[in-house]
């Protein structure tokens, strides 16, 4: 039996992000529009809408659908911005990160998810306004920056000092931080000359790789 994919998706949105306080109607209507089932791979398909991660290759994972809901609500875009996506993976988050802002730079450091990626937000026709590019995204991606929201989907022992360098005014940047093993979802936000810092709620992130990250 072909899976109801629409379905899904709309079961998905209603118990696993309104229903645990996703309300920024933005994000839902994103993520009830884009077609997570064509960014796993084939063999994990029917996986496609389940509350967990799910790996998508090289060790890597796509991140549960609650976690990505709620790091593009933190960023509370509303359709201007540029914005950095650090891993890309399988390209998921950075398409719903493009429905929601005006262009989006999302990097990768594994060269075969960047061609995954590529050919994801391709095939879904997310690429019009999301670049894929390869790189160490713990360093950030100066040719496009300021950035009006930086969402870092790797676990980093602390705050990159690139990130916060290539941030806007105003600008948020929502990453997880701490050890390997457990980690807070911080957001960063800039206004002005004040910057303000919290914790969003606790996570496990794979590991930030390169120079920021860990060795
Ligand atoms: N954004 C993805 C989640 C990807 S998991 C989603 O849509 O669900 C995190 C990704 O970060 C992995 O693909 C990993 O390879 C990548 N990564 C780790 N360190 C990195 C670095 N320094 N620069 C760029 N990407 C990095």
């Amino acid at each position: 039996m072909i899976p109801d994919w629409t379905a899904e998706r709309h079961q998905m949105v209603e118990t696993q992000l309104r229903r645990r306080g996703i309300y920024d109607e933005r994000v839902l209507a994103a993520m009830s529009g884009i077609p997570r089932e064509e960014f796993v791979p084939t063999e994990a398909r029917v996986l496609a809408y389940r509350d967990e991660p799910i790996p998508i290759g090289a060790g890597q994972t796509i991140s549960q659908p609650y976690m990505t809901a709620l790091m593009a609500q933190e960023l509370a875009l509303t359709g201007g911005e540029t914005v950095l996506e650090v891993g890309a993976g399988c390209g998921y988050a950075a398409a719903v990160l493009g429905a929601l802002a005006a262009r989006v730079i999302t990097i990768e450091i594994i060269p075969q998810l960047v061609r995954q990626a590529r050919a994801n937000l391709h095939r879904t026709a997310r690429d019009s306004n999301v670049e894929v590019v390869e790189g160490d995204g713990s360093l950030g991606y100066p040719p496009a920056a300021p950035y009006g929201g930086i969402s870092v989907a790797a676990a980093a022992p602390d705050i990159p000092p690139a990130l916060l360098e290539q941030l806007g005014d105003p600008g948020t940047l929502v990453i997880p931080v701490g050890s390997l093993a457990d980690q807070d979802l911080r957001v960063i936000t800039r206004r002005g000359s004040r910057v303000f810092s919290r914790v969003a709620t606790g996570c496990r992130f794979v590991p930030l790789r390169g120079g920021e990250g860990w060795r």
